[in-house]
């Protein structure tokens, strides 16, 4: 939908744009140049409604299981659990406990 469409809707249809739609067209209410007064009043109405709409969560960067590096027995550094590996000598990391059983 483009947001020269919601100036042709009526009240109604306006109103019965979901909070999806109104999020989808965020930068054309924010940036839109209104020429008129109709322009204006639904500009406003949408801005409103964009304003009410609740945060999108953001996708939060996945934080490592050790954020400040585990040292492995093999005296390699992991951020990852998933990187440490259990061995009859202690702890390895993936890439060590490869070379160990080679
Ligand atoms: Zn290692």
């Amino acid at each position: 939908m483009y947001i020269n469409e919601t100036f042709r809707m009526s009240e109604e249809q306006r109103a019965a744009l979901t909070d999806e739609e109104i999020s989808d067209l965020t930068y054309a209410i924010t940036h839109y140049q209104v020429s008129n007064d109709l322009e204006m009043r639904v500009l406003q109405e949408l801005r409103a409604r964009l304003a009410a709409l609740p945060a999108r969560p953001q996708a939060q960067p996945r934080q490592p299981d050790y954020p400040n590096g585990r040292t492995l027995d093999c005296g390699c550094t992991v951020r990852w659990k998933r990187d440490v590996m259990s061995t009859s000598r202690g702890t390895s990391c993936a890439y060590c406990y490869d070379r160990m059983s080679r």
